[in-house]
């Protein structure tokens, strides 16, 4: 009777678990035919399953086109599902903006489709996607189940592409990481903007060549758009994000540099003197941490090179 009981407890706890892993995906529209999921404002972790994200669609007159599929197998379903609530026309192409789990681990729902990526996104999946998906499911457990890695099949070729009366311009970019790609949709002026920019939300640098990424940003500030998409954080329709990201990079690049030729050591810049409007972006102190450690062993050995500072003895 015991054992039943327990039995019984386990199932309903199973059945509870399953109906929590819900992503609750509500497409907002940005413009005619456009529609944004917008993730949470966090670190990845079990309550947001992974959620910290933005994907996107544009209903087109052949079909539906998506930009990003989010960080597991269930959010492409999820994601799917959203899609088929705003429109009956099926999902004919994907692109993924670059190679972070967050913005393709959701690719198996699609992989029937053509699934588009620039090179170097293909190749960066190819190499470290299984590294990123074990990853990711230890942050966020069992939202990742029966997720596995489904590497773009397309390679992009930058310029202008035309899918059911929307015209496409796809625009190779780095920075963020080795292949970014940014697309601007001349018919209604959104641009996705993959992570070269974030909105709201502390810059992620794991990948980052920071002046290539401000070079990036140059540019897509040039571009004629009516709203932009981040790859993380609300949709805005000027440049605030743009600018916000770009003076981020630039704290942080210019007070590591200034750090590192005045010799300090990595464990006293963990409270960094940093403006309040930066400071007070959502996960600051984890990012800037993460940022620290992974940028500020190459600042310190440029210094030493360069003979600002002498070796510690
Ligand atoms: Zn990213």
């Amino acid at each position: 009777m015991r054992s039943l009981l327990f039995i019984a407890v386990m199932l309903l706890a199973g059945v509870i678990q399953a109906a929590e892993r819900d992503y609750k995906l509500k497409p907002q529209q940005v413009a005619e035919n456009t529609y944004v999921l917008i993730g949470h404002d966090e670190h990845f972790s079990f309550t947001n399953g992974g959620n910290i994200v933005n994907t996107g669609f544009i209903v087109t007159e052949a079909g539906v086109v998506v930009i990003d599929s989010g960080p597991s197998r269930l959010y492409g379903e999820q994601l799917k599902a959203a899609i088929a609530r705003v429109t009956d026309k099926p999902v004919v192409k994907l692109f993924i903006t670059h190679m972070h789990p967050d913005h393709f681990l959701g690719n198996q729902a699609f992989e029937d489709l053509p699934i588009a990526a620039l090179e170097k996104t293909q190749d960066g999946i190819r190499l470290m996607g299984e590294t990123f998906n074990d990853n990711l499911y230890r942050l966020v457990g069992s939202w990742m189940k029966g997720t596995r890695v489904v590497a773009p099949n397309l390679q992009v070729e930058p310029g202008l592409e035309e899918i059911g009366g929307h015209r496409l311009q796809l625009i190779a970019l780095q920075g963020h990481t080795g292949a970014d790609l940014a697309i601007l949709d001349q018919t209604t002026g959104v641009l996705f903007a993959g992570d070269l920019v974030f909105y709201g939300r502390t810059p992620t640098t794991p990948h980052a060549h920071l002046d290539e990424w401000q070079s990036a940003l140059e540019q897509l500030r040039k571009l004629d758009f009516k709203v932009m998409v981040p790859g993380h954080g609300a949709p805005v329709t000027n440049e605030v994000a743009i600018s916000q990201t770009s003076a981020y990079l630039s704290w942080l690049q210019q007070y590591l540099t200034e750090q590192a030729d005045s010799g300090a050591a990595m464990a006293e810049l963990l409270q960094p003197d940093v403006p309040q409007n930066l400071r007070e972006l959502a996960v600051f102190n984890d990012e800037y941490t993460r940022s620290l450690s992974h940028l500020y062993p190459a600042l310190e050995a440029a210094a030493l090179a360069d003979g600002k500072v002498e070796q510690q003895q």
